[in-house]
């Protein structure tokens, strides 16, 4: 964890960003990936809609606080990142991509900058969400091939 924003070498934040009550708070330095919607059952019930995340490498995302920063590990490869007191979704990882982490869009401080591209495992959105015709959507997982994952943070 890089915790000075004056130390030399420091690059000035892509963006930064906190849960509701502040206690997780965040920059971040690098590439952004453009934001993808994950309808996949268990972000559906995490998140209480849908994962609306971006991504970016893991030495990027700097915290600032992580007092009340809390692990979900919910399979031995997934783990998602919450506020433990307000209970904002906030970050997941996989452990087969240690490398890069996705940051939860929602929780960045606006304007963002990012576009939605790409909704996956649309076929397990609920049933009362509208699907946004404008967005390439994949019934299932993501595609590997296409070209949001061919960035500087690979295989977020
Ligand atoms: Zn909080
Ligand atoms: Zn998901």
């Amino acid at each position: 964890m890089d915790d000075d924003p004056n130390h030399e070498g420091a690059e000035r934040p892509r963006a930064t960003g906190r849960c509701e009550c502040g206690g997780v708070r965040y920059r971040l330095s690098g590439h952004l990936r453009p934001v993808v919607h994950c309808h996949c059952t268990p972000c559906r019930r995490i998140t209480g809609h849908h994962m609306a995340a971006t991504a970016t490498l893991r030495d990027d995302l700097h915290l600032e606080s992580d007092a009340t920063l809390s692990w979900y590990d919910r399979t031995e490869e997934t783990r998602y990142g919450f506020c433990n007191r307000c209970g904002a979704t906030m970050f997941w990882m996989a452990t087969d991509k240690p490398s890069t982490i996705s940051v939860a869009a929602g929780t960045i401080d606006q304007p963002t900058g990012l576009t939605a591209v790409l909704a996956i495992y649309t076929g397990e959105a609920s049933d009362f969400h509208v699907l946004d015709a404008d967005i390439e959507s994949h019934p299932g997982d993501r595609p590997d091939t296409h070209p949001i994952w061919t960035g500087p943070e690979g295989d977020a």
